[in-house]
């Protein structure tokens, strides 16, 4: 199996690289941004609770994302591989991830780290936010303290994951297509 953590800080570009990742090598993509926003469109109990915790750019509790993360890894049973997206963000995730995987015989095979600067960030993020009707992407205390949450609890899993072994950093910066380049790049040594 393939199984890649896509890596980095909100705006990174992390959903973009995601979905050509996804097509190439027939992933199943698990981003659990998008399932919370799933359910606050849904409008249910879960939803509910998670959009004002959300809307001030807070992470919700590892309980919710760990619980959402063991339901579709049961679903898929011959999946060829899943690619994490905005998964894990604390070091318990990652530690209940690496459990999870370990259950079903198998692992993580690579941290993909995409590397920009916090004032790139902010404009991509404020740029996205014209368009996405994402309430975390129009302001930017709220993209602040985005960036401060990742850097708290987030940004430590590099080294979590440089232990094993996993981490690959790539510079998030250029074209769409130049990064993606450069991530097939680090796939291929793994392979
Ligand atoms: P994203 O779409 O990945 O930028 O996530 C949007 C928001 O959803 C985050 O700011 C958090 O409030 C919440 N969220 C998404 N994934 C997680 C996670 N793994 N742990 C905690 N909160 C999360």
């Amino acid at each position: 199996m393939l199984n890649i953590v896509i890596f980095g800080p909100p705006g990174a570009g992390k959903g973009t690289q995601s979905q050509l990742l996804i097509d190439q090598f027939n992933l199943i993509h698990l981003s659990t941004g998008d399932i919370l926003r799933g359910e606050i469109a849904q409008g249910t109990e879960l939803g509910i609770k998670a959009k004002s915790i959300m809307d001030r750019g807070d992470l919700v509790p590892d309980e919710v994302v760990i619980g959402m993360i063991r339901s579709i890894l049961e679903k898929n049973p011959n999946a060829k591989g899943f690619i994490f997206d905005g998964f894990p963000r604390t070091t318990v995730q990652a530690e209940s991830l690496d459990q999870m995987l370990n259950e079903l015989n198998t692992s993580i095979s690579t941290m993909l780290s995409l590397d920009v600067d916090v004032d790139e960030l902010t404009k991509r993020l404020l740029e996205r936010g014209k368009s996405s009707g994402r309430a975390d992407d129009a302001n930017e205390s709220i993209i602040r303290n985005r960036i401060k949450e990742y850097n708290k609890k987030t940004a430590p899993l590099k080294k979590f994951y440089a232990k094993q072994n996993k981490l690959q950093s790539i510079t998030g910066v250029g074209s769409v297509d130049s990064i993606y380049t450069k991530i097939c790049e680090a796939i291929d040594q793994i392979k």
